[in-house]
């Protein structure tokens, strides 16, 4: 009914690989790049739509924009053997099929379950593996909304793509809010549900509503907050805007107030130039009228935001806009990962020139954290003790509750990008949580991190 008045901007238009050669903008680019966009998203999810395209990247600025490397794959993301490999099938006379033979040999490579997120954390009950679930920390569940496992346009950098290049095996996805209601009720110790995916906010309201009424009519009395993991504000604001169902939503998210409960938008924003069109400051108002908090995390990637200028300017805008900044992560070793990846020191380096930048309010922030296997690892500092270079790492977040809080030590080492590549300090065989650690998990066969950044 609104749609009538709404100018064609703010109709939703998607663009992927078969149809991205219609971009306006898209003539601004040479014959070469257009034929790496085409090689590169055979293999690694694209999508964008017309608002990242005509109101976040900055044209004149293309290929370097940070939006537009956020958005469109590049020559770069690939190795020049799994590039190759893909430019011939292309070129040769294969069918469909035998090229997406090809692409799915190519993922395979790139470390498409970081996580085993298949085999660890999927919560049972009644004998039912809950596969749209995940259980990792004691106080909070993942729920993966079967019809959220998209999202509004695709970020190059995304390490939850096998959900969208149809790999299907390793989706996860659960149909129904029964078992998880169930779920909630016999695990007294889960105070928070965070709802995420791909994007549950690409769900029509009726769908989302109906997960959250269902949720809120059985009265769980141990569910305290309710979290959505969402790109929507970043990528597609119109959701809480003009889309048809966008005053819907909204009240969605005032009966989730209504009832007591802290309602809690974990907003995914990379760059500053997120936080600067009409639409999304709107948005974001809409939803703090409603009573949400919005919090907002983003992981640190080379060619976006690897520098303390970036980072500081985002936590002040956000805070200016009444959210509250929460996690910095560590990009994790999977897809397109040689390109964007930032060593766990020079991301310490960075989190800590933009923290002295910023006031005491938008010190609310944490990291650079690591979800790596045995929880959420934040890198505290580098340091010497007794003539030995250290790294001072902590648990935000552990398999163990116990582990939380517990400053341990790495042999500083500078090239490190992830936790396996760390070695304990002063002579010591092994951290801390690691004969704990395979305990938990001698059932299964490798040892694998879990899902997600949120
Ligand atoms: C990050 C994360 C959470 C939430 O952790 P908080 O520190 O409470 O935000 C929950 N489960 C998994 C698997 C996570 O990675
Ligand atoms: S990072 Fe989030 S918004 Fe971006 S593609 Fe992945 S799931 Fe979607």
């Amino acid at each position: 009914m609104l749609t009538a008045h709404i100018p064609q901007a703010y109709v939703y238009k998607s663009y992927a690989q078969h149809n991205f050669r219609q971009i306006p903008q898209i003539g601004r680019l040479t014959q070469e790049q257009i034929t790496d966009i085409d090689v590169v998203s055979h293999v690694l999810p694209f999508k964008s739509n017309n608002y990242v395209i005509n109101e976040l990247i900055n044209w004149d600025n293309v290929p370097d924009d940070p939006i537009f490397t956020l958005t469109f794959p590049r020559k770069e993301m690939l190795t020049t053997v799994h590039y190759n490999t893909m430019l011939a099938a292309m070129h040769s006379p294969a069918s469909k099929d035998e090229i997406k033979k090809v692409a799915n040999e190519i993922r395979k490579d790139l470390n498409p379950h970081p996580a085993g997120q298949l085999e660890h954390n999927v919560p049972m009950i009644e004998g039912h593996r809950l596969t749209g679930m995940q259980h990792k920390y004691r106080e909070t569940v993942l729920f993966f909304p079967s019809q959220g496992q998209t999202c509004h346009a695709y970020c190059s950098f995304c390490f939850r793509w096998p959900q969208f290049v149809g790999m299907d095996e390793w989706k996860f996805a659960m149909r129904e809010t029964e078992l998880l209601v169930k779920y909630l009720q016999q695990h007294t110790e889960v105070t928070d549900l965070l709802f995420t995916g791909g994007d549950p906010m690409i769900m029509k309201n009726k769908i989302f509503a109906s997960y959250i009424d269902n949720i809120l009519d059985a009265d769980i009395p141990n569910l305290q907050t309710i979290r959505i993991g969402t790109k929507a504000l970043g990528y597609w604001p119109y959701k809480f805007l003009t889309d048809d169902d966008a005053d819907d939503t909204l009240r969605t998210f005032e009966r989730i107030v209504k009832s007591g409960k802290n309602l809690a938008i974990m907003a995914h924003f990379n760059h500053p130039v997120e936080l600067s069109t009409p639409a999304v400051q709107k948005a974001i108002r809409r939803i703090r009228n409603t009573g949400a908090q919005i919090r907002t995390q983003s992981p640190i990637m080379r060619n976006i935001n690897a520098d303390a200028d970036t980072w500081a300017e985002m936590w002040r805008k956000q805070v200016n806009l009444n959210c509250i900044p929460y996690y910095m992560f560590v990009a994790r070793d999977t897809g397109a990962q040689h390109y964007f990846q930032v060593p766990l020191v020079e991301a310490w380096h960075i989190f800590r020139e933009a923290y002295q930048k910023i006031s005491g309010v938008c010190r609310t922030v944490r990291g650079p954290s690591m979800s790596a296997t045995p929880g959420k690892i934040q890198l505290l500092g580098v340091s010497e003790v007794n003539g030995e270079k250290i790294m001072t790492l902590r648990f935000l977040q552990g398999r163990n509750p116990d582990w939380v809080a517990r400053p341990f030590f790495a042999k500083y080492d500078e090239n490190a990008i992830w936790l396996d590549d760390l070695k304990p300090a002063f002579g010591e065989d092994k951290f801390f949580f690691e004969d704990e650690l395979k305990a938990l998990f001698n059932e299964h066969i490798s040892l694998p991190e879990t899902v997600n950044f949120e």
